[in-house]
């Protein structure tokens, strides 16, 4: 019988399991592998901070599927999976449209023998009011360009109105890593702008506010690294409001429950993740999140054929919390899948995960980057920032494009993006 093995979703994880899978079975005729993914090109989501602010130009760091697809010999599906049939085996594809509502394609399915699961996160609103109407997200390339293009806009009012000396006023509601990154880098951008025509701007003329409900930024890493942080971003110019919790947004405010009004020219929701909510309504057992339950051994709750990786899935640690939801997770998850899948195939026993923690680092831009890597070779947590930690950081992305492009074609797009930045502009600002 044929192995048809799906992937659905191209991200951080999927990409990888699927390339992984794809050059296992170059050979094999009775063993197939699909990607399906929403997209038809693939950015690291890590970037995606760097798309909004203009630092990353999305249309030279993308990666086509269909490219991938014919590299390593898997299908590729362009279509957005809205239910999953675990009794039928199979994905329902809604219909795709173009821009006039016409149908481009018909809803269809996809037949699997095994499935993968990895279809990310989205930003969680908790239900406060306004955020739909108001916010600018950063889950997809698509809002990342909507929020660069909603920027640009409001520098060019500024420009206009040169001499009226109005800021700009940027409010970003949730301290994790992608709202700290976020705010450093726009610190960034608007010291450059004076560079690229924009005469009267400066970085005092942004006023970046970080509001956090909790007592601290970077709730989730060390206290040091969330202490140093603070404290670089406070050498920038960016505000940072903590113990704050945002009960509404409205069009040029941010309403906090303490009954602050925050003025706001955009506002980005930062806080939070969910998983995508087709997961839960395709009957799949899921934690309070949407992400769907797996097994130790990355197995969706029940299911002895599908499989669940990323930030979509809820991994339970030896200490009752679930792996994090991190570019690293879905690697390392990645990584287990593969072997699990190839251990099935071959009637061995499947293997658990087990979550190693590297360390986190932020990058605030060219300000700095600050950290704590871990694991044996550092015998526990070493504190880094600086050059150091700048290095590892740019190393994690250039790892991920050795998975997806090898060793050899990393190197050459490394060198390409040198040539690249050194005959273009250093922000993006069309
Ligand atoms: C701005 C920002 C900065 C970040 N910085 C860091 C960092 O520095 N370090 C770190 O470790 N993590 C970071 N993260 C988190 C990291 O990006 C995620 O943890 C990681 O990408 C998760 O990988 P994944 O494979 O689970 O999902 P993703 O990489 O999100 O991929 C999901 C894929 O599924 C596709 N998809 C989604 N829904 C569907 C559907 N219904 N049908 C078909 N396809 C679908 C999407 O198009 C996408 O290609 C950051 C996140 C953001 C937003």
């Amino acid at each position: 019988m044929s192995e048809d093995i799906v992937v659905v979703g191209g991200g951080a994880g999927g990409l990888e399991l699927a390339i992984k899978l794809a050059r296992k079975f170059k050979r094999r005729t009775d063993k197939n592998v699909t990607l399906i993914d929403c997209n038809p090109t693939h950015i690291w989501k890590p970037l995606l901070h760097e798309i909004a602010t203009g630092s990353l130009n999305s249309n030279h760091d993308e990666t086509s599927y269909l490219m991938l697809a014919r590299k390593y010999q898997f299908a590729f599906v362009l279509g957005r999976v809205n239910r999953i049939d675990g009794a039928s085996a199979c994905v329902h594809i809604e219909a795709s449209l173009d821009e006039n509502n016409q149908e481009i394609v018909a809803a269809r399915t996809v037949s699997y023998t095994r499935l993968v699961l990895c279809v990310g996160s989205l930003c969680n609103d908790f239900g406060t009011p306004g955020v739909e109407e108001h916010c600018l997200l950063l889950d997809t390339r698509a809002q990342a360009e909507r929020f660069h293009q909603q920027f640009l806009n409001q520098l060019h009012r500024i420009h206009a109105d040169e001499n009226e000396g109005r800021r700009l006023s940027l409010v970003i509601v949730g301290a994790g890593a992608t709202g700290v990154e976020l705010a450093a880098d726009l610190h960034n951008v608007a010291k450059q702008l004076p560079e690229y025509g924009f005469k009267a701007f400066s970085s005092d003329r942004l006023r970046v506010m970080i509001v956090e409900a909790g007592p601290r930024i970077l709730a989730q890493l060390p206290q040091r690294v969330s202490a140093s942080v603070t404290r670089e971003l406070q050498k920038i110019g960016v505000e940072i409001k903590i113990d704050t919790m945002v009960s509404a947004i409205e069009s040029d405010a941010v309403k906090t429950k303490s009954g602050q009004d925050i003025s706001a020219d955009l506002v980005v929701w930062a806080a939070g993740i969910k998983a995508p909510g087709f997961i839960a309504n395709s009957g799949l057992p899921t934690d309070n999140i949407g992400r769907v339950s797996v097994n130790e051994c990355l197995q969706v709750e029940g299911s002895k054929t599908m499989y669940a990786l990323g930030d979509c899935c809820a991994c339970p640690m030896e200490d009752g919390s679930v792996v994090p939801p991190r570019a690293q997770s879905a690697h390392q998850m990645a990584a287990r899948v593969y072997k699990n899948i190839l251990a099935d195939l071959s009637g061995k026993p499947l293997t658990a995960f087990k979550y190693k923690d590297f360390g986190s680092l932020i990058s605030l831009s060219e300000f700095s980057t600050v950290g704590n890597l871990m694991g044996n070779l550092m015998r526990g947590t070493v504190f880094v920032e600086g050059w150091l930690a700048r290095l590892f950081y740019l190393s994690l992305y250039r790892m991920h494009q050795s998975a997806v492009h090898g060793f050899g074609a990393m190197l050459l797009i490394m060198l390409g993006d040198s040539i690249y930045k050194a005959t273009r502009a250093d922000i993006k600002l069309h």
